[in-house]
């Protein structure tokens, strides 16, 4: 396939890992830092491709996975209201809360309907007088755009039955706490590509900096991996530590302006609670005051709802990289993306997830039903629904 065969050539790949194993000359710790680059490293089995002395760490940039227990609740108890029309990607129909999925509510009665966009609302409003149309707006800086777009015409246009139930996470602060953490282990990131190519990499400039770690800004294919492997271990080899960018044909230093302007008009940075890991200062965003009206939460007082995570499971540690899934005794045995009890197994893009749907089981344990072809065949796509990354 055209502009993905050759992300994936087999020559340049193994020419790029022989040119890793040139240059590194003693072991490294990365992080990849977007659920995505998880999925794809795990589905190409890149890990086990690299250099023994360099170990891959997964990140916590998986937005769908680190969208608290609580919000996911409050989100049935909306979505099951008789005057609501509960709107969402895809991705998030799945995901449990501590009772339920979309689809039971859906299924039990409620108007809980896919929209591929968050300006769909607006046709979905304007049919629907009567009704209040609610978006579950998900994601890192990402989606923003788009769900600032919808609140910023909905004021616009005067249209009052529409409002969004915001869980959006930010990279940046996520980054600094793993770093500040007196278990890091991270020694270099390959930085998320499809945020920056919103929010462009001078924020990670200041990290690098502060941190003195490397911050290569990579894609999600093979080739972008492995270059993305290459770039931050060839600094580390050579005692250097900046941002460069892997991923030129989609991010530059600036960003998209444009976007990131309605995005600051639109919202503010909060405090925001992650799953599975806590709440991270100014690492979310909120509506700004003038556009709360259009505040989900607010509007159907479901303010309360509080709730709790599985004891056993480990994701706060995995999204960290201080873990990985096979240490979790609950991996693939209580735990499985059919009955998930945490944070990293709700998402195709989770790494639990992800070595569940690629028969990476411990050697004890047997793979899914099927064996690997079966679990591959049946695992959503690196980015199920092109939406939440
Ligand atoms: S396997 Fe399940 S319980 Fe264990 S860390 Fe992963 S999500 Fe948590």
């Amino acid at each position: 396939m055209k502009y993905l065969d050759e992300y994936r050539d087999a020559e340049i790949a193994n020419k790029l890992l022989e040119e890793i194993r040139r240059v590194q000359t003693q072991p490294w710790v990365l992080m990849e830092v977007c659920g995505g680059q998880t999925h794809s490293i795990v589905k190409f089995g890149i890990d086990d491709l690299l250099p023994a002395g360099i170990e891959l760490v997964h990140g916590p940039g998986c937005p769908v996975c680190v969208t608290p227990l609580e919000l996911i609740d409050k989100a049935h108890a909306i979505a099951a209201r008789k005057d609501v029309i509960f709107c969402s990607f895809g991705d998030m129909l799945r995901v449990p809360g501590s009772r339920l999925d979309l689809f039971t509510v859906k299924s039990q009665g409620g108007d809980v309907r896919i929209v591929y966009s968050p300006l769909d609302c607006l046709k979905i409003s304007r049919d629907n007088a009567q009704k209040q149309v609610v978006f579950f707006a998900v994601g890192f800086e990402t989606t923003a755009p788009a769900n600032a777009m919808l609140v910023w015409r909905a004021r616009q246009e005067g249209i009052q039955n529409v409002s969004i139930l915001v869980s959006h996470v930010l990279v940046p602060p996520a980054l600094t706490a793993i770093l500040d953490s007196p278990w890091n282990r991270v020694q270099g990131f390959l930085g998320p590509g499809h945020v920056c190519a919103v929010m462009g990499y001078r924020e990670y400039e200041v990290i690098s900096a502060r941190y003195k770690v490397p911050i290569v800004i990579t894609g999600f294919e093979p080739l972008d991996l492995l270059e993305g492997v290459l770039l931050a271990v060839r600094q580390l080899e050579q005692g250097r530590a900046k941002v460069e960018n892997q991923y030129v044909r989609a991010v530059t230093r600036e960003g998209n302006v444009p976007a990131q302007k309605l995005v600051v008009t639109v919202f503010e940075v909060c405090a925001r609670k992650w799953r599975g890991v806590g709440e991270i200062p100014a690492s979310g965003y909120r509506l700004r005051e003038e556009f709360r009206d259009y505040d989900a939460e607010r509007r159907f007082e479901v303010g309360s709802i509080n709730t709790q995570e599985a004891s056993i499971c480990i994701s706060g540690e995995i999204l960290r990289g201080i873990k990985k899934p096979h240490d979790c005794p609950a991996f693939a045995t209580e735990c499985t993306p059919a009955h998930p009890l945490g944070a990293t197994m709700v998402s195709a893009e989770g790494a639990c997830a992800a070595y569940f749907a690629y028969g990476r089981h411990p050697k004890n344990q047997i793979a899914p039903a099927g064996g690997e072809q079966a679990a591959s065949a049946t695992a959503a796509p690196a980015n199920p629904e092109g939406a939440h990354s």
